[in-house]
């Protein structure tokens, strides 16, 4: 069996930077959320110092707890050595897939790892966190730890002590499993039956991924939102993502490999007939291939989108969402506010709206500034009382 994944992470809608980490390694088979917390950039120097001693320890061969307590003792050091990041922590659920099918997972902190079987979402990990300790000793139903106003308070971490415990699960996989590891802005934004629907709906784990975050941004986005799924399918299975790109650096791997010329000498000429059918055949799909990929990059570089970001209308390069690899960078984040938008053009705006060139994006916004501030100068010049205070529009630069 193989893993196929789909990942995405994003400020959310109220914090000004995203001290969550995702990490994906497929060749290592190592696949990871850290959630970092502490003042003001502590946070992302936390998540994201766990994440590389976590990768660097899994490369070195050590064992999933070996891995995460060597992530522990470098967030420990890293704050030790540094007035300003004192104190700081992160969360760590990582999975990494062992010989036989087996995922191990673990776990510190309120980061989860679920599993979708049969239909059925259930929660792999338990959270050290109060409401999760509470909710474990029946103090809570898992319903009102939902709300509890304590309920991002975590009782474990890493970076807090030398020394951390760490709880494993092994999860014998089968083929047509999901598994779905996450922070905690996913699971305070969204209702477990919203995520299951949504891992039930959308069968593309890439897909999926940019839905819960989506999701979890529409109902607020009030932290930062991770989310890594890894889809369980058969070795020769050709459903998934990108089944030939999945296929075609395999076979380019495979069949150019040896010298052609030694193995003839070795082999005789039915091996050397085969590797240049092999080449006949590899290089056009190669060729393809990157000429697809070129084409995707191309078009993903050179498209713009308006979105809302930070409460902001922001200007993107790029297609949202991504695509195959190439991220949206922030073109430009304009003064106009999410505040000062009718329903009807937030909804417009909202999950991305394209256009072909940084120019078309631009003359986009100006109009949109436009019309706000011809919306504030009627309101402003109108004597009849409005119950809305508008604030004077801002001048713009010249
Ligand atoms: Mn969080």
């Amino acid at each position: 069996m193989k893993l196929i994944v789909g990942a995405h992470t994003d400020t959310g809608r109220v914090r000004d930077g995203n001290e969550d980490v995702k990490l994906v390694d497929p060749r290592m088979g190592l696949y990871a959320v850290a959630d970092g917390m502490g003042g003001h950039q502590a946070g992302e120097v936390a998540s994201a110092t766990a994440i590389e001693a976590l990768r660097a320890a899994v490369s070195n061969g050590a064992p999933i707890r070996e891995a995460i307590t060597k992530a522990n003792e470098a967030v420990v050091e890293r704050a030790a050595g540094d007035e300003g990041l004192r104190g700081m922590g992160t969360t760590m659920t990582a999975a990494t897939l062992a010989a036989g099918g087996t995922l191990l997972i673990g776990h510190v902190g309120d980061s989860r790892a679920y599993l979708v079987r049969d239909g059925e979402l259930s929660q792999v990990t338990k959270d050290h966190s109060l409401v999760g300790e509470m909710v474990q000793g029946g103090e809570l139903t898992p319903e009102q730890a939902e709300v509890h106003p304590q309920r991002s308070v975590i009782t474990r971490a890493l970076g807090i002590e030398r020394g951390v415990e760490v709880d494993i699960y092994p999860l014998e996989l089968d083929e047509g499993d999901r598994v779905l590891l996450c922070s905690d802005g996913l699971t305070d934004m969204l209702r477990t039956d919203e995520i299951a629907a949504i891992l039930q709906r959308e069968s593309d784990p890439q897909k999926a991924a940019n839905t819960l975050v989506d999701a979890a941004n529409k109902a607020g986005g009030e932290d930062n939102i991770t989310v890594v799924i890894l889809d369980v399918v058969a070795d020769d299975s050709s459903a998934g993502a990108a089944p030939a790109v999945a296929a075609g650096p395999v076979e380019a791997e495979e069949a150019p490999t040896p010298s052609p010329s030694r193995r003839e000498r070795r082999r005789g000429l039915p091996t050397m007939r085969r590797v240049v059918r092999a080449l006949v055949w590899v290089l056009p799909v190669l060729l393809v291939l990157a000429l697809g990929f070129g084409a995707v990059g191309w078009y993903a570089r050179r498209t713009y989108f308006v979105d809302i970001d930070h409460a902001r209308v922001t200007v993107f390069k790029g297609v949202p969402g991504g695509l195959l690899g190439w991220d949206p960078t922030l073109e430009e984040r304009t003064t106009i506010k999410v505040s000062d938008l009718t329903e009807a053009e937030r909804t417009d705006i909202e999950g991305g709206k394209r256009f072909s060139s940084h120019e078309k994006a631009d003359a986009f916004v100006d109009r949109l500034d436009q019309k706000i501030e011809d919306r504030e100068a009627a309101a402003a010049s109108t004597t009849t009382t409005t119950t809305t205070t508008v604030p004077p529009p801002p001048t713009p630069p010249a």
